[in-house]
């Protein structure tokens, strides 16, 4: 899922928490400007904030920006908690990108609430899944960088006693294209 948050009009603002003259939408704002107009100061749930990959400003029924969500800060504000994300704003030709930008709220709904959530079938590809060697970590490949070397040398010790020339041989030995193997595990 990605979160949504809908820009209110323009108006300037004193004591913002995140330092702001101003917040809220005006015509051709440029990305940054949306994104700094659109990052915070939300009323919204730090748990299901960490879950989000990415996150949608939307003003006058229209993405204004898109960003990879690197964090969030908590503020104490004289009308309770909030929350404001940092991130980074996506680069042209990024696929969520160049599905969203421009147009309209994909997270629309009935509700008055500028904070939403909505799946977005372009994220998919991006979203955090457990790095395959089982370290624990998360990534968004199969694999953390170095982390497939790792796992097949785990695999070379545990079952080639390690030996790389065995786990060869053995692979060798077994084609992976469905023909079956040789009797002497050759080809030819
Ligand atoms: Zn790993």
């Amino acid at each position: 899922m990605a979160i949504r948050f809908k820009l209110g009009g323009y108006e300037t603002v004193a004591g913002d928490p995140l330092g702001r003259g101003y917040v809220g939408y005006f015509p051709r704002m440029t990305e940054d400007e949306a994104w700094t107009a659109g990052r915070g100061v939300w009323k919204a749930s730090a748990e299901k904030i960490k879950r989000q990959r990415f996150a949608l400003v939307v003003g006058e029924g229209a993405v204004r920006a898109i960003a990879e969500i690197t964090g969030h800060t908590e503020h104490d504000t004289p009308t309770g908690p909030r929350i404001a994300l940092d991130g980074r704003l996506l680069p042209a030709g990024h696929p969520v990108r160049e599905a969203y930008l421009g147009r309209p709220d994909p997270a629309a709904s009935g509700s008055q609430n500028p904070v939403g959530y909505c799946d977005l079938p372009e994220e998919q590809p991006f979203l955090l899944r457990p790095c395959a060697c089982g370290c624990g970590e998360k990534s968004d490949r199969d694999f953390l960088p170095g982390h497939d070397v790792r796992a097949i040398q785990q695999r070379v010790r545990d079952r080639f006693d390690g030996s790389a020339l065995k786990l060869i041989q053995f692979l060798d030995a077994h084609p992976t294209d469905g023909t079956p193997a040789t009797a002497d595990g050759g080809h030819d």
